[in-house]
């Protein structure tokens, strides 16, 4: 039987069962984002404390039982999720907090956090028996997508900006992804992939409208609060694009907390660069209209203009009663160079954008230092190594002599 009851538009609340829709609402259209309502009896019976005692699957599938797949055939061998957690008092200076908890999750196969939605897009499109699946991307959802149709062997279309980091690009091709690299922004490339799956019928993995996706980024809220010995964090902070990531972390609080695995849900807080902040702005004057500005940063993941799921991520941000604040693409680097310099973590710049949004909050005066906060890092260093040049400074190039390295040391 299937786990998921119905499906609920956002925005007018409109319901279907599961096989009478694919993507977006009829009523609404592309604004008209569905979420995936899942039978929580049920799921409560089978996911007790016990459950996870016994359950030795260290992935996000320890999670199935709450993630809307009937048929395991699609689910590919790669490790996705169980990520490390670290706790670190190192920045207690630059964040006021006693100590500070990391989830990395650019410890995925294609080194994002956006190996959950793809492990469950994929899947999702195996059960549906599809062949062809397609996104548009800023570059990580894609190279994710890759990475898992190339594990499952069906074929991927790829429409990314044609700024995308070259690593990015070369993980989608080394794949074996068709890629288009668009002339125009994120948000011309989406609208074409867009046009193009439905001209050719392909399964779209945008997260945006495919109502699945979030259900596998939910998965990292769950494992915060396993890590934490089921208990939920007092904030988790994390860098928001379209808004499909922060919205599935939320849900997965949310569902832990219907679950009674933890007893509180925490503070949702999205951080955005500012060159890129619809959201934001949005929040700050208390209205669900998002308002088009192109976007201006090197935290390419999170350079959106118009996030495609900015409803959904307002209503983690505000149901959670949790906030939003800006960083520029300075304090980016900054945070990027300081986590790597303190942890040995290197991120991206949206993979540390969470991060740098937790020294912008002490800055602020937002934080009391009491609480408990997860910085969400969600992509790897390695994705971008130019942007992360400007940060990391330069070497010294010298002739291989010892004298030489003598003199480099004394000056
Ligand atoms: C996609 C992405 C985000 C933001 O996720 P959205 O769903 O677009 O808000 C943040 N960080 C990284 C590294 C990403 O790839
Ligand atoms: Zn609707």
């Amino acid at each position: 039987m299937s786990k998921v009851l119905k499906l609920k538009c956002v925005k007018c609340g409109r319901e279907y069962s599961e096989g009478d829709i694919l993507y977006t609402c009829d009523d609404c259209g592309i604004d008209g984002i569905l979420d995936v309502i899942l039978d929580y009896d049920t799921i409560r019976r089978e996911m007790t404390f016990d459950y996870f005692k016994n359950n030795h699957n260290y992935s996000l599938w320890r999670y199935l039982p709450a993630i809307p797949i009937d048929d395991p055939k699609g689910i590919q061998p790669l490790q996705v999720g169980w990520t490390p957690f670290y706790e670190t008092t190192k920045f207690t200076r630059e964040t006021g907090l006693k100590s500070l908890f990391i989830k990395d999750d650019s410890r995925n196969p294609t080194a994002s956090l956006k190996d959950r939605a793809s492990a469950v897009g994929v899947a999702k499109a195996l059960e549906l028996n599809r062949k062809v699946v397609c996104a548009a991307s800023t570059g990580n959802a894609a190279s994710s997508l890759s990475g898992f149709a190339a594990s499952a062997g069906i074929e991927t279309y790829i429409f990314v900006p044609e700024t995308a980091p070259e690593a990015k690009v070369t993980q989608l091709l080394i794949y074996g992804s068709h890629v288009f690299l668009v002339k125009g922004t994120y948000d011309v490339a989406v609208e074409l992939c867009f046009k193009a799956a439905a001209e050719f019928g392909w399964y779209n993995r945008s997260c945006a409208i495919n109502p699945y996706l979030v259900e596998g980024k939910k998965t990292v809220a769950y494992e915060i609060c396993e890590q934490l010995g089921w208990k939920a964090p007092d904030i988790a902070v994390v860098a928001v694009g379209d808004g499909c990531t922060i919205a599935g972390v939320w849900k997965g609080f949310e569902e832990c907390k219907i679950l009674g695995l933890i007893d509180k849900v925490p503070k949702i807080v999205g951080v955005q660069a500012a060159g890129s902040n619809p959201v934001t702005r949005a929040f700050n004057q208390k209205t669900y209209q998002f308002e088009y500005q192109k976007p201006e940063t090197i935290a390419d993941s999170i350079s959106v203009g118009i996030p495609r799921n900015g409803i959904k991520a307002l209503n983690a941000v505000n149901q959670s009663r949790g906030w939003m604040v800006d960083v520029t693409d300075q304090e980016i680097l900054d945070a990027m160079k300081l986590l790597a310099q303190k942890t040995g973590i290197f991120g991206e710049p949206a993979g540390v954008t969470s991060f740098a949004g937790i020294l912008k909050m002490k800055q602020l005066e937002m934080l009391s230092g009491n609480e408990t906060v997860v910085s969400i890092v969600s992509g790897s260093g390695l994705k971008d190594v130019k942007s992360a040049a400007g940060a990391a400074g330069k070497a010294t190039v010298i002739e291989p002599e010892l004298e030489e390295v003598k003199r480099a040391l004394n000056s």
